[in-house]
């Protein structure tokens, strides 16, 4: 059996790693790099880069650059996630024909999709680099708030780059496994993960070589960009009262603040100051001007203290639905590069009166435990049972735009569960299931993953007839709904996978144009 990769599709950076000698190993990108920025970069010509070379082009090339595609992934356009997105971004999201949110670059249309298929074909090539051999199989891990249409999304990237995507695995698990729980018992875990662009809190509890997680909580508008948006504002802010030139239209500018935003951030996670030095910012009347100033910790902190606060809320939410209180937990887990700062640090140790664990690289140790997913599917590790919940409740919609769950929120994935409904007319022989995913006691204010009709009832009085419901999800978290008439035995079901937004021919024609591209070599 050939190697399994297991990657960690972030939403700044990826990391690709596999089982080694048993044991996970970091694969380092062709540019030396154990991650990988999550950007793709397109030439005027039509050629792709991915990884640090688009980064580096962003300066110069905002509209040919993509990245943070990850918050685009299984998005209708109408959502107010992708209109706040729309705002901060410099290239087009446009609106595909079945209404979810695609990209434009230079006068081409990318499903997101597509998008992250690039990046994970640079996680590919990096693996084949260092096999010399072909790789057509992965693990590919997704944020545990992932819903169904994201995970499928996720999976059809993967095809697109041309891998059997054996499994995807929630990220906080990854990090239970990466971090060698699965030689323990018994234990509480807390993984907190804020990345890039994420901020997830997951409760994960051992028994007995199990893993189970118990809740998550998160917010899907905080992550490091955030932090590097609040020092640009400040750049931005102190190079406007020294010049009087506000640069905030100014692209170019921008993107050369942002790197330098980030780059003071993550020094001063070492170093208590830094000198941050942008040479000819912008152009007047007296020539060019430029940025320099000095930034220290604390400053950094003043600035961020709004963002640090909003980490505790989904602390408690998580430690409040998994049942725990601090004396319960035996060890936090620290994952993401954001990590690193020390006033995140000092704030985790506080909500959780513990100093946290910081054993394995952040950026690393998701990728890691997705390798040890994949050693276990390879047969390379011996057998670790992981089961993982599902973050929202499932049900269907019943009279009254009521929305009745099937499968509640957190329950442990894989699982199945069923219920019996019947009809409100008398003589009524079609049912529509229409099946919803959300917490609302309303149905309509729950998300649609799909409908279907259950013909054949025999004629009865409303009420009489028994309907039996079942909703399965399997390790993926791809959800199986049926509809049964305990009389007649017509049944009816639908598998809620066609969800990734992608149709057939558009998913076709993906493949077509990345072994195309691949063909031509035009992948950094
Ligand atoms: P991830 O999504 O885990 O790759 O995390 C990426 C985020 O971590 C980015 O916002 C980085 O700027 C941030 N990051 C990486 N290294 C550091 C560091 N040493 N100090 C603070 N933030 C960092």
């Amino acid at each position: 059996m050939g190697k399994i990769i297991g990657v960690d599709l972030g939403t700044t950076n990826s990391c690709v790693a596999v089982i080694d000698g048993g044991e996970p190993l970091v694969l380092p990108n062709s540019e030396g790099s154990r991650t990988t920025p999550s950007m793709v970069g397109f030439t005027e010509e039509g050629e792709q880069f991915v990884g640090q070379q688009a980064k580096r082009q962003a300066i110069i090339n905002p509209e040919l650059t993509v990245y943070d595609i990850k918050r685009l992934l299984g998005h209708k356009y109408n959502s107010d996630q992708v209109e706040k997105y729309a705002e901060i971004l410099p290239f087009n999201i446009v609106e595909n024909t079945n209404g979810d949110a695609w990209v434009e670059v230079d006068g081409d249309r990318y499903s997101p999709q597509e998008i992250s298929s690039l990046i994970l074909r640079k996680m590919r090539q990096t693996a084949e680099d260092y096999f010399g051999e072909e790789i057509t199989e992965a693990v590919i891990t997704v944020p545990a708030y992932f819903n169904d249409a994201q995970r499928n999304a996720t999976k059809d990237a993967g095809k697109i780059a041309g891998l059997t995507v054996r499994r995807i695995i929630n990220e906080p698990t990854a990090a239970a496994l990466a971090y060698g729980y699965e030689e323990t018992d018994h234990a509480n875990l807390v993984v907190f993960d804020l990345g890039g662009g994420t901020f997830d809190v997951s409760i994960v509890q051992l028994r007995g070589g199990v893993f189970e997680v118990v809740s998550t909580a998160g917010d899907n508008h905080l992550g490091g960009e955030d932090f590097d948006r609040v020092v640009l504002d400040f750049l931005m802010e102190r190079f406007e009262e020294d010049t009087g030139i506000d640069v905030s239209d100014d692209r170019m500018a921008l993107q050369r603040l942002k790197e330098a935003a980030e780059n003071a951030k993550c020094e001063l996670s070492t170093a208590s100051e830094t000198n941050i030095n942008l040479p000819f910012l912008a152009v007047d009347d007296s020539g060019p001007r430029h940025l320099s100033l000095d930034l220290s910790r604390s400053q950094l902190n003043d600035l961020c203290y709004e963002l640090i606060e909003r980490l505790d809320i989904p602390c408690n939410d998580a430690m409040d639905e998994a049942g725990l209180s601090n004396s319960d937990i035996d060890d936090v887990l620290l994952v993401g590069g954001m990590t690193r700062m020390p006033a995140v640090q000092k704030r985790v140790e506080e909500i959780f009166d513990r100093k946290p664990h910081k054993g394995v690289n952040p950026d690393e140790v998701v990728a890691k435990g997705a390798a040890i997913q994949s050693g276990i599917l390879g047969g390379e590790i011996q057998e670790v049972i992981l089961l993982d919940i599902t973050p929202f409740s499932l049900g269907i919609r019943v009279s009254g735009d009521r929305f009745s769950p099937i499968i509640d929120k957190n329950a442990p994935v894989p699982t199945s569960a069923t219920k019996i409904f019947t009809t409100t007319e008398d003589n009524q022989d079609v049912v529509t299931v229409t099946v919803l995913q959300g917490e609302d006691d309303k149905a309509s204010a729950n998300k649609l993953l799909g409908m279907f009709n259950l013909t054949g009832i025999s004629p009865a009085p409303a009420g009489k007839p028994r309907i039996e419901v079942t909703f399965e999800i399997d390790t993926d978290g791809i959800v199986d709904v049926s509809a049964k008439d305990l009389n007649t035995g017509a049944s009816q079901s639908i598998t809620v996978e066609g969800h990734s937004g992608l149709s057939s021919e558009e998913l076709q024609r993906a493949m077509k144009r990345s072994e195309k591209a691949e063909a031509s070599k035009t992948f950094a």
